[in-house]
């Protein structure tokens, strides 16, 4: 499992060396596999969950769930937000991030923010991927898992946000929470990806 190498500065860096940058304490500017592992854990219980209420329905409502989970964490989403992200211009045919792990790069790196059909749809993904199962729970009285469903999700989106969304170099992503602080040093030492960003507006460089 290919992760980038913690050593050098990422391909849009203009620094020479990442020892003692401020940015790495702000910025996962390089994933490991423990950022991946964390996500996987917050992220794959409430897959489990929806995917056994499909499971008690037949097979093909949960063949239907992994096609849009695939289509959607590997194509789509890839397209409208990770293709704006720094870590897309990494060298190689796949991510190696700590979320969408493996996908591949089968569109131009387009760094500088979505654009707000990019963000439709994005979030539009995120309705049906998580919307998807929920007509099952009501369909076969799992109540009780429908709780479950809901507050393993709720938890999910609030670790995301606070803990991974929070170092997240990708400043597109609505879901993004990275400080401007922290922007404006990443910017300083990513001018390839300032440039595409109205900086001296919104950030203090
Ligand atoms: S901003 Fe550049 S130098 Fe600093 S940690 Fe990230 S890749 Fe390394
Ligand atoms: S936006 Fe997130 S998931 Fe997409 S390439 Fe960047 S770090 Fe990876």
């Amino acid at each position: 499992m290919a992760f980038p190498d913690p050593t050098k500065p990422i391909a849009s860096c203009a620094a020479s060396t990442c020892v003692d940058c401020p940015v790495s304490k702000k910025i996962h500017c390089h994933f490991r596999p423990k950022e991946l592992f964390h996500f996987l854990l917050i992220s794959l219980p409430g897959f489990v969950i929806g995917g056994a209420v499909m499971l008690t329905v037949g097979i093909w409502p949960l063949a239907l769930y992994i096609a849009i989970v695939i289509g959607f964490f590997g194509f789509l989403e890839i397209r409208v937000m990770c293709s704006h992200c720094p870590h897309y211009a990494e060298d190689g045919p796949t991510l190696s991030c700590w979320a969408n792990h493996g996908s591949p790069k089968l569109w131009k790196y387009r760094p500088g923010p979505m654009s707000n059909a990019e963000k439709f749809w994005f979030f539009s993904g995120l309705v049906v991927v998580w919307g998807y199962p929920l007509p099952f729970f009501f369909h076969t009285d799992a109540w009780l898992l429908l709780v479950l469903y809901v507050m393993i999700n709720a938890a999910f989106f609030t670790t995301l946000t606070s803990f991974l969304c929070s170092k997240c170099m990708n400043f597109a992503c609505p879901l993004n929470t990275v400080d401007q602080v922290s922007r404006a040093l990443f910017f300083q030492r990513n001018p390839s990806v300032a440039c595409h960003w109205d900086t001296d507006k919104r950030f203090d460089l």
